[in-house]
């Protein structure tokens, strides 16, 4: 194995200024909605959820890393598992495990395994901006431990076609040597649809897999697939033959509960069971939820009786990424003689994929232009928006308001939120209800009837996989650490022991042999990298701290005009704020800051040119301190000085 590169931030891509930023962001394009139904909590991208932790940053040009931001795994120990140590020097050759990121944060999911120099990465996701990151677009999974490896790299398997899972490929593959890209046709249009606002990055190489596929990837990789229940088609679970052993992985899952509440279609963990899995690598974001899940045709049946039961329009608020859900109500809409049309690109772009690969055979034009619904009778109408999170320039938000070019509510319409609220969007979620409620007599959400089932596997889902495939060792993934800590429970119920759980953070190093798993010390770099507009990992810690503190504390523009030569004050100085304080109202405070700088002033050299960096830099520090002993805030202190 090769020594790994300390973190540098990843340079700007010459070509990165070029790329087109999709159009789609993350305001408006919103990966699945995946939480539980009933609680109203889930986890999803976009806006929530909110983040305590994450990756760090380290420090650049002297900037201080973002206390609140504990670099991964670094501060806090978990007491209750072993310290790591070394693998045992059996002098078998080890499988390397790497995640590079989704262990801390909900998305930029990405990992890989390494056998004897040969690699095989999993997922390329993004993950969407936190409240630590304003004005950040994406973040994305952190590949210099891989980028001096290109020609090491066999491939990249993609288990679906969430963002939180694909999303990131499009800027990181030219860097990972263009490397062919193993995943299901479904996933491969998601990808190819987005690439195609990438002009600058390389074309793209797919082998195209279904469940089922055996593929041969390197020298010592062979992946078999299998299909697994989420929320958008095609989704892949695989087994990855290794030398030291089976490795399976889901992805996003979730169980086929069937109407009576218990999991259908177990054959194919049971398959695995017998197969013999060295490790499972576990979708761990519901395991803290108990029981099963809740089944997609009760909320199908839920969903048609509400239609069957409204006497106007219908409006349905859903994600665009929930596509098996868009299409199961384009069949009810059909059964029930009701035309749906689409609002929002995102969920236009979702369904013309599937609509291109035959998920939607539109026999009766049961969709329609939006521009078109006035030409039918109210109880005639479906409109499927985006927008169910209450995002400020989606859909449903625009229609609420008043503001959408087409249409309008009306008393007589019934409004289904087909979702759940992520967690940070309580606020903007519970706003857009009373807005609508206010407007119309019918508003459902999932906290009054099962209209919404998540795309992940509960705890007691989790358990029952578990049992049948009864792995060696056990890894959680794609969650946070308190969400993945709920495996060890659940696998300790069906007899793996808590130390065969093995608990890992972005960028941790596993080494795995014949029949061990170790955890080592051994790190590589797994920080934050920042899309930010049109550059890639430019956006330094620096530049976050400042965002902060304007979002936090505002800032004071100090404005001073002097006599070059003599360094002289030529009139009182102009003082403006924005966020701080309203400092009209606080004239002893401007009369302060005013007598401060005289002072400062003064003792300014009168009698040679003056240094404006030194003069800046005293303003900065004094009246920054002046205020914050007034004030116990800290805003941002511009000194503007124009000389004369
Ligand atoms: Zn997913």
């Amino acid at each position: 194995m090769k020594p790994h590169e300390p973190h540098t931030p990843p340079p700007r891509r010459p070509d990165a200024p070029r790329i087109p930023v999709p159009t789609q962001g993350p305001r408006t394009a919103r990966p699945p909605n995946r939480g539980p139904a009933r609680s109203g909590f889930s986890r999803g991208e976009g806006r929530g959820p909110r983040s305590s932790h994450g990756g760090g940053r380290p420090s650049h040009g002297g900037s201080a890393p973002n206390p609140r931001i504990p670099a991964p795994g670094a501060k806090f120990r978990d007491q209750s598992r072993p310290a790591t140590t070394k693998a045992p020097d059996d002098g078998e050759p080890k499988l390397r495990f790497v995640p590079l990121g989704g262990l801390e944060e909900i998305g930029r999911n990405c990992s890989y395994y390494e056998y004897k120099n040969v690699i095989v990465i999993v997922d390329v996701g993004i993950q969407f901006p936190e409240e630590e990151t304003p004005g950040i677009d994406y973040i994305i999974p952190n590949i210099a431990a891989l980028e001096a490896r290109k020609q090491d790299i066999r491939g990249i398997i993609l288990t679906h076609g969430h963002y939180d899972h694909i999303a990131a490929i499009h800027y990181l593959v030219g860097r990972l040597g263009n490397p062919m890209i193993y995943t299901s046709q479904f996933t491969r249009a998601m990808v190819e649809k987005r690439h195609e606002e990438f002009t600058n990055a390389p074309k793209l190489r797919f082998e195209t897999v279904t469940g089922g596929s055996k593929i041969r990837i390197g020298e010592y990789f062979n992946a078999e697939f299998l299909n697994i229940e989420h929320t958008i088609p095609e989704a892949l679970g695989f087994v990855l033959k290794t030398p030291v052993g089976n490795m399976a992985s889901f992805g996003d899952f979730r169980l086929d509960i069937g109407r009576d509440g218990t999991p259908k279609n177990m054959e194919k963990f049971e398959k695995l069971g017998q197969m013999g899995i060295h490790s499972l690598f576990l979708d761990s974001t519901n395991a803290d939820y108990a029981g099963h899940g809740i089944s997609e045709r009760i909320v199908e049946e839920n969903i048609e009786m509400l239609i069957k039961g409204a006497h106007g329009r219908v409006i349905i608020g859903s994600f665009s990424s929930l596509v098996d859900r868009i299409l199961e109500i384009l069949s009810i809409a059909e059964r029930l003689g009701r035309k749906v049309a689409l609002n929002g690109r995102s969920m236009k772009t979702n369904l013309e994929i599937a609509k291109n690969l035959g998920y939607f055979k539109d026999k009766k034009d049961v969709i329609i232009p939006l521009e078109e619904i006035n030409k039918y009778k109210d109880e005639k109408i479906i409109v499927l928006t985006t927008g169910a999170q209450g995002e400020a320039n989606a859909g449903l938000m625009r229609i609420v308001n008043g503001e959408h070019r087409l249409m309008q509510l009306k008393q007589s319409d019934t409004v289904i939120f087909s979702s759940s609220v992520i967690p940070g969007n309580e606020r903007s979620v519970q706003t857009l209800t009373d807005n609508i409620a206010r407007q119309v007599d019918e508003v459902y959400n999932n906290k009054l009837l099962d209209i919404h089932s998540s795309g992940h596997a509960n705890g007691g889902d989790i358990k029952l996989v578990l049992e049948l495939i009864k792995p060696k060792f056990v890894t959680p993934i794609h969650a946070y650490y308190y969400k993945r800590k709920h495996v060890m429970k659940l696998a300790e119920e069906v007899g793996i022991s808590r130390d065969r759980v093995k608990m890992m953070d972005n960028g941790q190093v596993g080494l795995l042999g014949k029949d061990t798993f170790t955890v080592t010390d051994e790190k590589v770099p797994a920080f934050y990298v920042m899309v930010d507009g049109l550059g890639v990992g430019d956006v330094e810690e620096v530049v976050l701290r400042d965002r902060r503190a304007l979002a936090q504390e505002g800032m004071v523009v100090i404005i001073l005009t002097v006599e070059r030569e003599k360094g002289r004050m030529l009139k009182s100085p102009d003082i403006i704020s924005r966020g701080f304080i309203y400092l009209k109202e606080h004239h002893e405070l401007l009369e302060e800051i005013r007598k401060r700088i005289r002072a400062i002033m003064t003792r300014v050299p009168q009698t040679q040119s003056m240094e404006i960096d030194y003069l800046k830099t005293l303003v900065r520090d004094q009246i920054g301190q002046f205020l914050y002993n007034k004030t116990r805030r800290r805003p941002m202190i511009l000194p503007v000085i124009i000389e004369i």
